[in-house]
């Protein structure tokens, strides 16, 4: 598979390939997308430390036969049609035809963040081998089940218009809104984020305030304590 070489002939600047994992991180935040992507900032709990472990398995270039199917792991995927690069847990090809598996470690009640990610994957294979690729699946490690995913016309749609703002997003200087709603409370990047804090200009404004009035009482001016 000469994946990498065919991705740096395209048409797309290194800057404005957008990662299948983007997608994702945007769909289910946009400020989520930009710290990963953009800032950088990846912070470690209990679900992404479980994640990472499970990811393990499946993050090792590998092919064999499995039960009569073709099983390709950690395959490279480019899509010079999006602009899209990144990288499949498990295709298994069935007939020739891809069929791309995103390895979860546990379910969510909301799934469509998760079906964007595989249809892209899918959307991928199309390209590089040539033929329709119809669905995929989700499997859950924690409890072994599979969720079919069906590549219609919508999830389709949905990939390229997540593409498109996830490449506005890259070129813009500024961090999008935090919600501050319930997909905060799992979301592993809360302490870097402090959606509730940004969310109310007022009390980061009262927080600053109390920070001066603190450092007032300790004596006045920090760089004369200092000894600058
Ligand atoms: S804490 Fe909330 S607002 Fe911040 S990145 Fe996570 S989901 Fe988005």
């Amino acid at each position: 598979m000469a994946a990498e070489e065919q991705v740096s002939e395209d048409t797309w600047e290194e800057e404005e390939r957008v990662m299948i994992s983007a997608l994702e991180h945007y769909s289910y935040c946009p400020r989520q997308c930009a710290l990963i992507h953009i800032e950088q900032t990846f912070d470690e709990n209990i679900y992404t430390l479980r994640g990472r472990q499970a990811h393990e398995r499946v993050d090792v270039v590998a092919s064999r036969v499995e039960d009569a199917i073709l099983v390709e792991r950690a395959l490279p995927l480019w899509s010079r049609r999006l602009g899209l690069v990144g990288r499949a847990d498990v295709v298994e090809f069935h007939g020739g035809v891809p069929y791309p598996v995103e390895y979860k470690l546990g379910k969510r009640r909301d799934w469509r963040y998760e079906a964007i990610q595989v249809c892209a994957q899918g959307i991928c294979l199309e390209e590089m081998y040539g033929v329709p690729v119809p669905g995929g699946a989700i499997y859950y490690i924690g409890s072994r089940a599979r969720r079919e995913v069906n590549f219609d016309a919508t999830l389709r749609a949905a990939v390229a218009e997540g593409a498109a703002m996830v490449r506005t997003l890259m070129r813009q200087t500024w961090l999008p809104e935090a919600p501050n709603d319930q997909r905060c409370e799992r979301c592993s990047l809360l302490d870097s984020c402090l959606p509730s804090v940004v969310v109310r200009p007022g009390r980061l404004r009262t927080y600053r305030a109390q920070i001066y009035r603190i450092d007032e009482g300790n004596g006045g001016d920090r760089g004369e304590e200092e000894g600058a």
